[in-house]
């Protein structure tokens, strides 16, 4: 039996597998599906050559990430390709607010919002590295720098309170931010929901922005993949854990997997007052995602939408907040959040010569039997008249159907677990450390604990560092195993 085993294969197992292999153990990952990579996949959804990101598609963290800045995952080959515009966000009209990569160039387009946009962004564009560090930690050890502190601080008491829209006088500026909150998939002035923002928006105008990998997100995980095998790891695929027991000899079991998949994997073994905890873990507000194989790019009205990898489509700030406070109350909104990505404005290995791909999903209640095409469709009319004149094909996936692809979507649930305050300091249950279990040798790598959703392997770096310390004696920091090694070496 290996050292350790890792069960599922998203971004955050296989950066486990990474860190352990390259510890010296001997590691396994046991993947459900037919290939590696959780809500990391590339696939043809709907005609050949059409690639299609089936989850994650923008990848800010996946630049801006400690692990996989330490990865370095230019190193080995995977090329980020960052457009023009992080995100636009259309309203009526034909107008938009935009984000573009050059914050000075946003604060331009602007007009009378730019200033207080550059006031906002401006500091933690310049610190991003500090504001990562702190939004990437474990939120029990944060790194001590006050000044980030005090600024996040600040500008969250702002944006998460009745003040938020004091500083803007139009309405693009609010609606951007207001987008990029919904990220989160709860009422954008939450606390947890405006932290996101923060985080995101600021990245939009830092690095390499909100890119989008070469020939798909796939790219990603197919590069920690490759180097868990190169280190000596092995990767089982179409293999579903059922029970812990399959594992008995294995001195540390990282489970990259929803907190409630603990209660069937442990057989009974977890002690009754933890086991009713994982059960009051909380799945909230879901997406129907649709994919999109179209005759040409998307004919946005305004201008810089033809531009940006990212588009919210939600009109303004009141809209959004009305549209998520309905998903948050099991209603669908007339008029839904989607989320749009069009790979194809830096992409061209997307789709065949002259064809595009659209990614969208839509915001609707956990569990969602719902196919809401028919409202993404009308979203992206309303902003692009004539798209649906474009449509070649299209694959949904319910919100309901999110669980046969991917277990660790409960209802749809593309977080992992909802983001409200409490669960997003304390998931996946009230511990001090979040990763560790009662079951000796036995824990959380999946995006079910700290820092939470996104592709940037952060919760499988922290995991590690509890299981190399308890179970093996190893007290180095994980991510110095990253350093100083040549992804060729081996
Ligand atoms: C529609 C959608 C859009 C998204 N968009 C973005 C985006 O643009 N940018 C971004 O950064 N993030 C995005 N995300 C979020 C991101 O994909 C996830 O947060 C991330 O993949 C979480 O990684 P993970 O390793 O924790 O889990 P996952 O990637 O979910 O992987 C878990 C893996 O474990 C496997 N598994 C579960 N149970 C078992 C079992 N019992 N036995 C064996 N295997 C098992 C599953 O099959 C799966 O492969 C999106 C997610 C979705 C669904």
């Amino acid at each position: 039996m290996a050292d350790a085993v890792v069960v599922g294969s998203g971004p955050n197992g296989l950066a486990a597998a990474v860190l352990l292999a390259r510890a010296g153990l001997e590691v396994e990952v046991h993947e459900a599906a037919d290939t590696v990579g959780g809500g990391c996949r590339t696939a043809e959804l709907t005609r050949p050559g059409y690639r299609h990101d089936v989850c994650a598609g923008a990848h800010p963290l996946a630049w801006a990430s400690p692990f996989l800045r330490a990865f370095d995952l230019a190193a080995h080959g995977v090329e980020l390709l960052t457009p023009e515009a992080s995100y636009a966000h259309p309203l009526d009209g034909g107008v938009a607010g935009v984000a573009w990569r050059d914050l000075d160039r946003t604060v331009e387009s602007l007009g009378r919002d730019g200033a207080a946009w550059r006031r906002l962004f401006g500091p933690l564009v310049r610190d991003w590295a500090s504001l990562v560090d702190l939004a990437m930690s474990d939120l029990r050890h944060p790194p001590l720098d006050v000044a980030t502190g005090v600024r996040f601080a600040r500008r969250l008491l702002e944006q998460a309170t009745p003040l938020w829209n004091l500083r803007f006088h139009d309405d693009a500026a609010p609606a951007m931010f207001t987008g990029v909150s919904a990220h989160a998939i709860i009422p954008p002035r939450a606390f947890s929901a405006t932290g996101v923002a923060l985080l995101l928006a600021s990245l939009a105008h830092a690095g390499s922005g909100w890119p989008v990998p070469r020939g798909g997100s796939q790219a990603i995980v197919d590069a920690l993949a490759a180097d868990v095998e190169r280190h000596g790891g092995r990767i089982v695929t179409g293999h579903r854990v059922d029970s812990l027991a399959e594992f008995g000899g294995a001195r540390a079991v990282l489970l990259d997997t929803a907190p409630t998949e603990l209660l069937r994997l442990a057989d009974d073994r977890l002690p009754p007052r933890y086991a009713r905890r994982l059960r009051k873990f909380r799945y909230g507000g879901a997406a129907c995602k649709v994919d999109f194989a179209l005759s040409g790019p998307v004919p946005w009205q305004a201008e810089g939408c033809d531009r940006a990898g990212t588009l919210h489509l939600a009109g303004t700030r009141a809209e959004s907040v009305a549209a998520e406070k309905a998903v948050a109350a099991g209603e669908y909104a007339e008029r839904p959040f989607v989320l749009a990505i069009q790979p194809g404005v830096v992409d061209d290995s997307r789709a065949p010569a002259g064809g595009h791909t659209l990614y969208a999903y839509a915001h609707v209640p956990n569990g969602s039997t719902r196919d809401v095409s028919a409202e993404i469709i009308a979203q992206i009319e309303r902003f692009a008249p004539g798209f649906r004149d474009l449509i070649l094909d299209r694959h949904v996936r319910t919100a309901a159907a999110m669980p046969a692809y991917n277990a660790n979507y409960v209802g749809g649930d593309i977080a992992a677990g909802a983001m409200n305050l409490r669960q997003t300091v304390l998931r996946p249950t009230p511990r001090w450390n979040p990763y560790g279990t009662p079951l000796p040798g036995v824990y959380f790598c999946s995006s079910a604990t700290p820092p939470g959703p996104g592709v940037h392997g952060m919760c499988g770096l922290h995991a590690v560092g509890h299981a190399l310390r308890d179970r093996f004696g190893i007290t180095t920091d994980p991510l110095t195993l990253l350093r100083n090694e040549s992804p060729h070496t081996h």
